[in-house]
């Protein structure tokens, strides 16, 4: 399957071994990666608070890149919060063709191209669950995560606005990460944090709130017996796992939970090694994951690999 393909910036910048294990991942699940490497940012949903107009010019042209990848099925991001900037800005260029014609006039001025109502854009999350499929996904699997409790973390840009996340019966998007990690072998830990916000959006405003937001919810999965939490979300990991220390203080308690993202838990059950996908690079070091990890190479007799 051939996707045009939206690392995000984060992805490539604060949090590089999110990109990196998507790279190594994707060839393993027959997917092929054209990087959208002229993209600009989403605008975060934070732009679009001011203009719009703008936000959906840089979304727009991203959408109008996207349609020039020949072959592509779709376009993927790996970034919750691109996903839902860009879920936001392509609702309002699909509902208005005269807005979508005004945004066009400047994409065609800048780069010679224009965006066409109605591209099909998901996270990565939804085009494992909905074009890879769960059994293809299970049927894959090299080192099942037996005995690994995962907590998922969707965070709140993936989740929500439900009718524009396309979120409804037939696609309960909003529980595909328990079923990936089910169809990894792994268990789901329930925990009450695990649709909530991280707290990131408030970091440079209240700074306390938002750390205490981060260790409630890990302190909620620690307290569920979970032996690490997985998150579709770079932002959502910057404040999970490079802000964990601080948010152990914030919240009056240790905490040492290890944070994945989604590829890097779905390269491990595909049987690449903990270093492969860059969880050395963590602040919080996944131990329990990693020995989970090495014991299993072990019990085959393979490279403990970290
Ligand atoms: S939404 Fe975040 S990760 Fe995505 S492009 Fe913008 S700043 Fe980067
Ligand atoms: S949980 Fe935090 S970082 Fe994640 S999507 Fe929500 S606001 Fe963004």
């Amino acid at each position: 399957m051939k996707v045009a393909y939206w690392p995000g910036c984060v992805s490539r910048g604060f949090t590089p071994e999110l990109h990196g294990s998507v790279a190594k991942v994707a060839p393993l699940l027959d997917i092929d990666l054209v990087e959208l490497d002229r993209a600009c940012c989403t605008g975060a949903g934070v732009i679009a608070e001011h203009n719009q107009e703008l936000a959906d010019t840089y979304n727009g042209r991203t959408f109008a890149l996207a349609q020039q990848v020949e072959g592509a099925d779709l376009m993927m991001n790996i970034c919750s919060t691109c996903q839902g900037a860009q879920s936001e800005s392509q609702e309002r260029l699909d509902a208005n063709a005269e807005y979508r014609a005004h945004v066009n006039a400047t994409i065609q001025e800048t780069d010679g191209i224009s965006y066409e109502k109605g591209i099909v854009n998901k996270n990565f999350l939804w085009l494992l669950v909905e074009e890879i499929g769960l059994d293809a996904l299970a049927s894959k699997v090299k080192k099942p995560l037996t005995d690994l409790r995962v907590g998922p973390f969707y965070g709140c840009y993936i989740v929500r606005p439900t009718a524009r996340l396309g979120i409804d019966d037939e696609n309960p998007r909003d529980t595909y990460l328990s079923k990936v990690i089910e169809a990894l072998g792994g268990t789901v830990v329930e925990y009450a944090g695990s649709h909530k916000c991280c707290g990131f959006p408030i970091i440079t405003m209240n700074k306390t709130a938002s750390l205490k937001q981060a260790g409630r919810h890990l302190g909620d999965a620690i307290d569920a017996d979970a032996d690490c939490v997985v998150t579709p979300c770079p932002l959502c990991h910057l404040n999970l796992d490079l802000q964990q220390p601080l948010a152990a203080r914030a919240a009056g308690r240790e905490l040492g939970m290890p944070v994945l993202h989604l590829p890097q838990l779905v390269g491990l059950a595909l049987g690449l090694s903990p270093k492969e996908l860059g969880m050395q690079r963590h602040v919080v070091k996944p131990t329990s994951v990693v020995d989970w990890s090495t014991s299993v190479v072990a019990g085959v007799g393979g490279d403990r690999g970290w």
